[in-house]
């Protein structure tokens, strides 16, 4: 509570994040013999970034051992995402974990009971004493589970808009500043990017519909924002990582990597090697689907002004694709495919969104919430930024 009043500075950030570091296991992956890096996001709607970043990353050489977490109110979780594959295991213990990174250079578990067991304890305590929004505090409690990682470089991807939870650029700007200060003084090569989270990312939305949507940017396709996001968080966790590469020869390698499916080959190890079943990546049809699909039309022609991510993120937690307390059962099969972004010209009747759902009285649920989320207007409006700027230390 104290903390929460009075803040904490940079030095006293970083030593209660490795205290909370040190009050459990510390992985050592130095005997993988590649550089390693990790990306960490603040969390959004439709943000499937971490499903392609992890096998492209180490399809480019380097390990990616990912420690993730599940979806929790509007915003969706990695966990939940690669549980709608058939068979995929992410409570592997770290024996089993670091046995997949050796095989396939990427893996994604949850968090064990031994990696930063601090950081449970206390984060149980700041939500029952309403002390969650701390800046120092999450500071601690994000670097605490990634820094356990053993990592040469970590990525971060700090959402900014109504989306996520940090709405203003001032506040995602001191986070994104405090993270990267803190995580260097560790000794980890540290940079933030902060990225749009006012409309969703890419299309998809919903646990089984984002992997099939990862998958397509494997194959060198899926929907161009999202596309971009990852090459250059994957542009940038090589470059970190490996010092001496260069930024053309990076970037050509990533697009390559892509193009090739020699990407959406690691994916598909990973997916095997974690007890899913692999032929889900080749018959994405494999995966869970919703019984009904509607569309939601544009109820004039004009400008689309604003896609409110929020509200599509609760339509789809209305759906089931998400859930209110961590112990909700997630329908992987349901979600929303958003058609239309802030700057699109749209016709009156035009699909703006598909929704994928099982029970009838879901649509009635939905409807009007998404109705609302598409604001269109009669003026021309720009995109905004995908990403907004590069916080170095
Ligand atoms: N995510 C975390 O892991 N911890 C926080 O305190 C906030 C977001």
């Amino acid at each position: 509570m104290a903390v929460f009043f009075r803040g904490m500075d940079a030095r006293e950030t970083l030593a209660l994040t490795r205290a909370m570091v040190e009050s459990g296991v510390r992985l050592d992956l130095k005997g993988l013999g590649k550089p390693r890096v990790d990306k960490h996001s603040t969390g959004g709607v439709g943000d499937k970034t971490s499903l392609v970043l992890a096998p492209l990353v180490a399809a480019a050489g380097a390990a990616v051992p990912m420690i993730s977490g599940r979806s929790l109110g509007f915003t969706g979780g990695t966990l939940d995402k690669l549980e709608s594959i058939p068979g995929f295991r992410v409570n592997l213990s770290i024996r089993e974990f670091q046995t997949v990174l050796e095989k396939t250079g990427c893996a994604i578990i949850g968090q064990t009971e031994e990696l930063a067991p601090a950081d449970r304890g206390i984060y149980a305590l700041r939500d029952a004493t309403a002390t969650i929004e701390c800046v120092p505090l999450i500071v601690a409690s994000i670097l605490s589970k990634k820094l356990v990682e053993d990592l040469d470089a970590l990525v971060l991807d700090v959402k900014v808009g109504e989306g996520s939870f940090m709405t203003s650029l001032e506040a995602a700007s001191d986070l994104a500043q405090n993270l990267v200060e803190v995580a260097n003084s560790f000794g980890t090569k540290t940079v933030a990017f902060l990225t749009d989270m006012s409309q969703p990312l890419g299309s998809a939305v919903g646990n089984a519909l984002e992997v099939r949507e990862a998958i397509e940017t494997l194959q060198g396709k899926g929907p161009p924002d999202f596309r971009q996001l990852c090459e250059k968080l994957a542009v940038r966790m090589v470059l970190l990582s490996s010092p001496g590469e260069e930024l053309p020869r990076v970037r050509e390698k990533i697009a390559r990597l892509l193009e090739s499916g020699k990407a959406l080959e690691r994916f598909r190890e990973m997916v095997a090697a974690q007890g899913g079943d692999p032929r889900t990546v080749d018959d994405v049809d494999r995966l869970p689907r919703a019984i009904n699909q509607k569309t939601v039309c544009a109820p004039r022609s004009g400008w689309v002004m604003a896609v409110k991510a929020r509200q599509i993120g609760s339509a789809s937690l209305a759906l089931g694709a998400g859930r209110r307390d961590l112990d909700d059962r997630i329908d992987f099969s349901v979600g929303i495919l958003v058609h239309k972004r802030t700057g699109d010209a749209v016709e009156a009747g035009e699909p703006v969104c598909t929704v994928h759902y099982n029970r009838e009285e879901q649509w009635a649920l939905v409807q009007g919430t998404l109705q609302a989320a598409f604001h269109i207007g009669e003026k021309r409006v720009e995109s905004p930024p995908l990403i907004k700027r590069m916080v170095e230390g």
